[in-house]
């Protein structure tokens, strides 16, 4: 694959980096003091919310069924994630759009930001969040494309793969089951 077309299929793994730093940044100018030790604990609780939204947004949106007209507008919605299921092998369709990424990141900087005063709080913990998007991407991703056979990507693609060809309201977590074992959709017992 050429440079120019990985940069853009796998943009979102330069782009919240380059985000994070500016926020970063900027936020800890404008609150005066370094409070750059605070991310030790700031960024693992966003990693945290992260396995949760990885959960929640897979379960609930991304297999959203809105009465709604406009193919395009229930595309925008499920974050193409029916267009992935129609056709797994598809690359350009395992990512989610940066865009998307952008929207649900800014609504959860404002609660963020609502609930801590800070905003370098709010910053340190969106850093976390898009950590483990990207780690969810990354995974995701291989889960599909890599031809491992063991380990850890081969153990997550038999939990991905009965979500994708067996039963799709089951297994959400693709980069643990642990969500799955708490609501109950964990793969049943073979
Ligand atoms: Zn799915
Ligand atoms: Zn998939």
């Amino acid at each position: 694959m050429a440079v120019r077309e990985r940069l853009v299929r796998f943009r979102s793994f330069w782009i919240f980096p380059i985000l994070a730093f500016f926020l970063l940044y900027l936020t800890s100018r404008a609150e005066g003091e370094s409070r750059l030790n605070d991310l030790f604990w700031l960024m693992p609780i966003g990693v945290l919310i992260w396995t949760l939204l990885e959960y929640t947004l897979h379960r609930f949106v991304f297999h959203i069924q809105l009465p709604l007209r406009d193919p395009r507008m229930r595309e925008i919605v499920n974050a193409s994630h029916l267009a992935h299921h129609a056709s797994p092998r598809d690359r350009t369709k395992v990512l989610v759009h940066p865009l998307y990424g952008l929207v649900i990141s800014t609504i959860l900087f404002t609660v963020l930001l609502a609930i801590s005063g800070s905003a370098f709080s709010a910053a340190g913990v969106i850093t976390g969040i898009w950590t483990g998007f990207l780690y969810y991407e990354a995974v995701h991703y291989r889960v599909h494309f890599s031809l491992s056979e063991s380990g850890f990507i081969a153990r997550q693609r038999r939990r991905h793969f009965y979500h994708h060809f067996a039963n799709n309201k089951r297994s959400f977590g693709v980069t643990s089951p642990l969500w799955d074992y708490v609501f109950g959709t964990a793969l049943p017992r073979s």
